[in-house]
């Protein structure tokens, strides 16, 4: 794993992850990898999500907890800061700011909730049931679009989410959609391993999209959406050797602009 970055990692801030960030550091440095990148759930507006990210008031405290670790790890592991922010109708401009506050490394766009519908949440799997899956995906893809076209972030997070719990794309062309809007943006796909640790058993994107994306140039950003230190670059190895075979090319960011 020598000279890859995890660059999709939480903090307990969030209320849903474990671990110091010190320990997060170290079990990066234990696994053998060059670099990490925080990105723990921003702060939103207080109605949104709010048992699942930090508060506002606590970004101060987020900040200065890795950079205490930068200088700690500093020479032996280059330790990066940004955030995973959310993309929901009605409050980019609440992002926009929170993004304004800080010299940011990177930062990741996710949509997390299909209207008031957090649909990766276990608790609400019912609600698929209820749903048509088809134009499930092609209103999710709609808003990964926007996140796209925003101009706030650097990269999607975990792009086929809705496929979590099992749930497939019948159809599959929002998603190629969504890379074409992707591509012309300019931003970077998180090559999100999480997605093998959940009942999907599959990485996020999908083999077949990680083609899609290379084919169209889209570069990877490898990040293992740890919520404990345990989950630090975990398969690394195996998603590198997915997005090569497939002729991808895997980046970082810092100070939000591209490197090799
Ligand atoms: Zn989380
Ligand atoms: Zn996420």
């Amino acid at each position: 794993m020598t000279g890859l970055c995890d660059s999709h990692l939480h903090t307990p801030l969030c209320g849903h992850a474990s671990g110091t960030p010190r320990e997060y550091a170290q079990a990066a440095l234990d696994a053998g990898l060059a670099g990490l990148c925080f990105t723990d759930h921003m702060p939103m507006p207080r109605w949104y999500d709010a048992p699942w990210r930090m508060r506002l008031e606590q970004l101060p405290e987020y900040i200065a907890q890795i950079q205490a670790v930068q200088q700690e790890f500093a020479g032996r592991l280059d330790v990066r800061l940004g955030l995973e922010a959310d993309l929901h109708p009605g409050t980019e401009k609440f992002v926009e700011q929170v993004l304004n506050m800080h010299d940011w490394d990177y930062v990741i766009g996710s949509v997390h909730y299909l209207g008031a519908w957090g649909f990766d949440n276990p608790e609400f799997v019912d609600e698929y049931e209820a749903r048509d899956l088809t134009q499930l995906y092609r209103d999710y893809y709609a808003l990964v679009e926007g996140a796209a076209k925003s101009g706030l972030f650097d990269s999607i997070g975990h792009l086929d989410l809705p496929k979590k719990f099992g749930h497939r794309d019948p159809e599959g062309y929002a998603a190629l959609h969504a890379l074409d809007v992707v591509a012309g943006q300019g931003l970077a796909l998180d090559f999100n391993t999480a997605g093998w640790r959940k009942p999907v058993a599959e990485a996020y994107p999908a083999p077949d999209l990680v083609r899609a994306a290379a084919e169209r140039g889209i570069p990877f950003v490898l990040g293992s959406d740890a919520h404990k230190p345990e989950e630090v670059g975990h398969r690394f190895t195996d998603a590198v050797k997915e997005i090569r075979e497939v002729g991808g090319k895997v980046v970082t960011y810092k100070g939000r602009k591209q490197r090799g």
